[in-house]
This record gives structure tokens, sequence and C-alpha cells, in this order.
């Protein structure tokens, strides 16, 4: 499903929302709540994914150490499919933290679990897959939080990309309707195997069977696309990137940036 963070793919993992620059004198964090975010001018959002060992509110925590304005986590343990419920007092104790730190829920965005294949044309790894997203959209309203991001899935080769996708939005559509109000947030891939979502055009064909359009977004991820083609060290790199999703998927689609280097070339996929 994603790509494996070795050999020429490995990389630093640096994740921020809708902000790809940020300077330093602005990097100083203040503890005050609402402080950071409330300076005036200041809209960009930076962060990192941030480790839940010892507790999910931990993040919280951790984030702010690091002086980030926002940050990435996981929901629970990424290797198993049946996890133990989300603990509610843990749950109350990273609101608490979120609030009293004062950070928008809106800049926090939870990563979805790597075991998830929501495309996978195989009946018992699909319908797994969609009971985990469930899960998944339901620790994010436990939690207080709006957007759910994750890898869209692969067809195994064994259907079409079209089928893929099919059954990705098929998978969102059922989650959507069980859990209210979170938005999922679908990840471009570096078009690695037959991982969908590498294309712009792959994203919107899953955008285009959300039946409730405003419950869906897209996290660009800059290494999976230099991986998939778009030469971002290039000059006009990331301008010909940002114009090419506007015209296929829309940018008011984009909620977030996974601000990554690569070790590998462009077009390495
Ligand atoms: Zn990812």
């Amino acid at each position: 499903m994603g790509p494996k963070k070795t050999g020429a793919t490995k990389r630093r993992r640096k994740e921020s929302l809708k902000g790809e620059q940020e300077e330093e004198g602005e990097r100083k964090v203040d503890h005050r709540a609402g402080g950071m975010r409330k300076k005036r001018g200041n809209n960009k959002y930076i962060g990192a994914h941030m480790s839940i060992q010892g507790g999910i509110w931990k993040a919280v925590e951790s984030c702010i150490e690091m002086g980030g304005k926002s940050f990435a986590l996981f929901l629970g343990s990424q290797r198993s499919w049946n996890r133990p419920p989300l603990d509610q007092s843990a749950a109350a104790k990273f609101q608490e933290q979120l609030s009293l730190q004062g950070f928008d829920p809106a800049h926090v965005l939870p990563h979805g679990s790597y075991l998830m294949n929501c495309g996978s044309p195989k009946k018992d790894v699909f319908e797994k897959s969609q009971a985990l997203l469930i899960d998944e959209l339901s620790r994010c309203n436990l939690l207080g939080l709006n957007l759910y991001n994750f890898h869209p899935g692969s067809s195994l080769g064994s259907i079409t990309t079209e089928q893929c996708l099919e059954n990705i939005g098929r998978a969102i559509n059922h989650a959507h309707r069980q859990i209210p109000t979170v938005i999922t947030v679908l990840e471009n891939m570096c078009g690695q195997g037959s991982t969908v979502g590498g294309k712009f055009s792959e994203l919107k064909g899953i955008i285009d069977k959300v039946r409730d359009q405003t419950r869906v977004g897209v996290c660009l991820d800059t290494c999976h696309a230099f991986a998939a083609g778009y030469d971002l060290a290039a000059d006009g790199g990331v301008k010909s990137m940002l114009d090419e999703f506007d015209q296929e998927v829309g940018l008011h689609y984009l909620k977030a940036i996974h601000l990554n280097d690569s070790k590998g070339a462009a077009r390495k996929n």
C-alpha cells in the first residue's frame, strides 16, 4: 500500500497542514492558550507526525515541545485489525490538552492504518478495511477531530483501476453513513505497483464517487508526488504540480500537505 521507507524512498517525514514554508522568526511557540494560533497574518500550520506512545494525549504535548502548530498521529496500533477501543478518559484528556494549548482541531490530521486497503479485490480484506475505516472515523469523533487522512488503496493487480476506485468510493460512502462529521482526506501516492492515487485523475475518480463531497479532501505528499513524476525540484515544479492539481481535482479539496523530501529521483515509478 504505502511506499516502503527503505532504500531510495527513505526520507525524513515532516507533515504540515496547509503550509509549505515558514520563516524562521515565526517558529517560536506561544504557550498561552491560542496565542500562536491567533497571531494575525500567520496562517501556516507546520508540525510533524507525533507518537501516541504512553497515551494519545502525549501527541499534543510532544507537538508543543517541538514547537509545532499542527500535527499528525495514528489512532491506534498499526499492526492490528482488531484494536481495543479508544479509552474514553484518554480521549477526554486529548481534547482537554488540545483546547488548553489552543489547537484548532482542524489543524490535527490523523493518519490511517497502513493495514487498510479499501480498494482491495479480496472480499475479506475489503470488509475488514471498511470496518477499520469506520472505527478510525469514530475515533476521530471521540477525539473531537474532523479530518482523517488515509492511503486510498491498491487493486493488487487483479481488478482494474476503475474497479479499485469504485471500491474505495463505496467504503467511504459506507463509513460516511455510519459516522457523521469527519472529512475523509485521500493521500496522493507514488504510483508504485498497483497502488492507486498516484495520478490526480485517480483521486478525482474517487471524489466523484463520494456522495457527500463536503466530506472528502486531499492531502498532498510531496515525496509521493515527486516519485510519481512531479519534479518539484525543477524551476516552477511546485507551481506546475499545483496547477495540474487545481485543474484535475480542484484546489478547494486540498486540506493538507505532507512536506517530505526524497532520496530517490523524480519519476522513480
Ligand atoms: Zn501517508
